[in-house]
């Protein structure tokens, strides 16, 4: 006889995660969910990603999303803990008279929003960053964002999620290799352990949440892998205490796409991120480039940003690289994640293609979708994220 549970999640990366959190504490603590991965919790995209936890004020829409996010994760830290949470607030650099433009556009961009955001000069940098180089003309600070170690954070979701609700069982090591479907209707799924019986399954399976899609017999869903090469410092000899990044990260990393997600031959680009380490580590960041699922590291892109980082932080220069890698972003085609029912099978629920933003979206997009399980009225207006989207 199949196993049975109310709600399998499939993916343990940080989007399962903090579905399994907040289906837990919202749904009735007899719910019986699963959480499955074919291999370790936070083994894939959330293992191999940066932990910048930003806000986003480009609209209203977008504002509240990362906004309310980045709320919820304070609320884990006061729960939980243990997750590296630092609120340093983000430093908008730029060296480019163009971009230092662009520092009154972001600041207004948030003042709008009811939000601040602080222009500061040469003097005020320095004094909140003395490792940055001298001639940088200043910075744009917005005191809300903050740093995470992703890992942990998966972790301490699940402690969470166990402690709401004993019946949540977490399956490492548990590939799913099949979706049950009776009719119009999804029954469970086959895992490389056995079937399990469940009338709801969630899709949180990252860059292969086409795959799931597809044994489910469901159309292509519209993600595609992103890689980003990464390299990370030694302990204690972070030139930065807060998260930086390049003011022109946000037309890099949010703007129009102009290459073909489904290209492999994308010459990718980079913009300087750097977070800093609990540790005293500097993570040095960060770089797209379409190419399928190839994890190789693009030597070339990767050593420009850690160029452009040295420009910032002069200091890195001296600051041993322990370790570089490559972590492929799961990029839904309009930019936007899936959040939701799938309409077109009853039973199906979508939680993919956050692309870089993944770590800063997980907490609303796990309540959002709890919220919608259990019929309960949602934080936010779920509709620009809805998966129907792709149905019509
Ligand atoms: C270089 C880089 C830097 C980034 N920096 C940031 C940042 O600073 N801030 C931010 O907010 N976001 C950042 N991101 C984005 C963020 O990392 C991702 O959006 C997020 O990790 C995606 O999480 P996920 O749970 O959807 O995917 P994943 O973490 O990949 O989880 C999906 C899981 O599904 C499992 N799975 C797949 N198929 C099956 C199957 N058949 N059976 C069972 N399990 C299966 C996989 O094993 C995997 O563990 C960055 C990403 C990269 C690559």
């Amino acid at each position: 006889m199949a196993e049975t549970a109310d709600l399998i999640v499939v993916g343990g990366g940080i989007i399962g995660c903090a579905v399994v959190q907040h289906c837990a504490q919202l749904l009735p603590p007899s719910t019986r969910i699963v959480l499955l991965d074919r291999g370790p919790i936070a083994g894939a995209t959330s293992g191999s990603c940066m932990g910048h936890l930003m806000v986003t004020p480009d609209d209203a829409e977008e504002y509240a999303f990362t906004h309310q996010s980045l709320k919820l994760w304070h609320e884990l830290e006061s729960l939980e803990g243990g997750f590296d949470y630092n609120p340093t607030g983000a430093l908008y650099l730029a060296d480019d008279p163009a971009d230092i433009e662009l520092f009154g556009v972001l600041r207004q961009q948030f003042v709008d929003r009811g939000d601040r955001a602080d222009i500061l000069d040469q003097r005020q940098l320095r004094e909140l960053e003395p490792g940055l180089a001298e001639d940088l003309p200043g910075a744009l600070f917005y005191p809300g964002d903050g740093v995470v170690l992703p890992m942990l954070a998966c972790g301490a979701m699940l402690r969470v999620a166990q402690r709401s609700n004993p019946n949540v069982r977490v399956r490492p090591e548990t590939p799913v290799i099949g979706m049950r479907r009776q009719g119009d209707r999804i029954v469970g799924v086959d895992t490389a352990a056995g079937p399990i019986d469940a009338p709801i399954v969630v899709n949180a399976a990252g860059i292969w949440s086409p795959e799931l899609a597809a044994m489910a017999g469901q159309s292509r869903l519209p993600i595609y892998p992103r890689a980003g090469n990464l390299a990370i410092t030694g302990h204690h000899v972070s030139p930065i205490r807060t998260q930086l990044l390049e003011i022109s990260y946000i037309r890099f990393a949010h703007g129009a796409v102009k290459v073909d997600p489904t290209r492999t031959d994308d010459a990718g680009g980079h913009a300087v991120n750097m977070q800093p380490q609990t540790n005293g580590g500097c993570l040095v960041g960060s770089t797209r480039q379409f190419r399928g699922m190839d994890k190789t590291l693009n030597m070339e892109l990767l050593h420009r940003s850690l160029l452009r980082a040295q420009r910032y932080a002069p200091g890195l220069a001296a600051a041993p690289i322990v370790r570089t890698w490559v972590g492929l972003r799961p990029y839904s085609i309009d930019k936007h994640p899936l959040i939701g029912p799938w309409p077109a099978l009853r039973g199906m629920w979508i939680a993919t293609g956050h692309e870089g933003l993944g770590i800063s979206l997980a907490p609303i997009t796990g309540r959002l979708l709890a919220q919608q399980i259990a019929g309960l009225p949602c934080t936010i207006d779920p509709t620009p994220w809805l998966p129907a989207r792709f149905l019509r």
